[in-house]
């Protein structure tokens, strides 16, 4: 301490106005920083988080579940990590300490007060312990089963991390067939996400809040003349159908405007072809839903020539850094396209 010049603290002391104790924080004690963030959501409350048009006010509700975000993108989600699971794994980590490592300090601070030369894979802790180390406990039971496996051991060189712990612990669903066709190096990531959104069918569509009974009226709010669900706003509006046409004109194809998305699943082609294709469709979905949503707000929509122009511009700049960044793409579609 006298060499490193630092200052012994006492246990507890406050962070974020929360006491940081060697023993479980009670309601009571995280009630500073609860109050903080209440205060703070409020403030936003009437300012962001309300619908405030045409007199009617709701709250926005989650578009997807954070169980779906957190799913890798090869399985639908966004490939955020599960908080939850993600802490589970950390502890994991501890948890093979323990099961592997008897020389590390900590391990031999836990032998020394806990196990005392006691089985780790079959101690319980009784009552009196601390909750970090019942926590660690009851983590050790959830990680039972891999032990048993032998999923990981040092014998095969299978060291514990905790993106392994995680991997284990989450519930895999399947591949979905679209994934290359949302995330690809070719298109524009905000585009992407767009489309992720569209691809849940949760989009918040005048037929959708119409059918929940938030609206009043489930026209279009481009053409006036349609239900605006996302099959009418993406391929049928007369606005749209323009715009893909347009687009369709630079790739010098007939892209079928009813069935885009089948058309996008059978497309032959190189796996560049088929990524420059499924940008562009990623394109159109992003800028037709910003117009429609410039409708809403300032009752306006750029002509579809002017969009298609701005897009195809976007998408160019987009190619042209995907190629100088990746060692493919320097034949076929996308040469032709970038000079058009
Ligand atoms: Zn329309």
């Amino acid at each position: 301490m006298q060499v490193s010049g630092l200052v012994e603290g006492t246990l507890p002391f406050r962070y974020l106005g929360v006491p940081i104790k060697t023993t479980r924080l009670n309601a009571n004690d995280y009630k500073p920083l609860i109050d903080k963030v209440i205060n703070r959501i409020r403030g936003l409350g009437t300012r962001k988080l309300s619908y405030a048009g045409r007199g009617v006010e709701f709250r926005r509700s989650p578009l997807v579940s954070w169980d779906k975000v957190c799913r890798p993108k090869q399985e639908g989600g966004l490939g955020l990590k599960n908080d939850i699971l993600w802490k589970k794994a950390s502890v994991g980590k501890l948890v093979w300490w323990l099961a592997t490592k008897p020389d590390h300090l900590w391990v031999r601070w836990v032998n020394h007060t806990y196990l005392r030369g006691q089985n780790w894979h079959s101690y319980s802790p009784n009552t009196a312990s601390s909750w970090c180390w019942r926590k660690i406990c009851q983590t050790r039971d959830i990680f039972s089963v891999a032990y048993q496996q032998q999923i990981w051991s040092i014998q095969n060189g299978q060291e514990y991390t905790v993106a392994k712990g995680y991997e284990w612990l989450r519930d895999k669903g399947q591949k979905v067939q679209w994934y290359g066709h949302i995330w690809n190096k070719w298109s524009i990531p905000k585009h992407s996400f767009i489309s992720w959104i569209y691809q849940q069918g949760n989009m918040n569509t005048n037929a959708k809040l119409y059918n929940l009974g938030i609206k009043e009226d489930n026209t279009c709010y481009i053409c006036g003349s349609g239900i605006e669900d996302l099959d009418h706003l993406f391929f049928d509006c007369r606005y749209s159908r323009e715009v893909i046409i347009l687009v369709g004109e630079w790739l010098r194809m007939d892209i079928p405007i009813v069935g885009l998305l089948a058309w996008r699943l059978a497309r032959g082609g190189t796996r560049d072809d088929k990524g420059i294709i499924n940008a562009v469709i990623n394109a159109c979905i992003y800028n037709i839903w910003q117009q429609r949503n410039n409708c809403r707000m300032n009752a306006y929509v750029i002509r579809p020539s002017s969009l298609a122009r701005q897009l195809i511009v976007d998408l160019k700049s987009r190619f042209l850094y995907a190629k100088e960044n990746g060692n493919r793409g320097n034949g076929g579609l996308v040469r032709v396209l970038l000079e058009r």
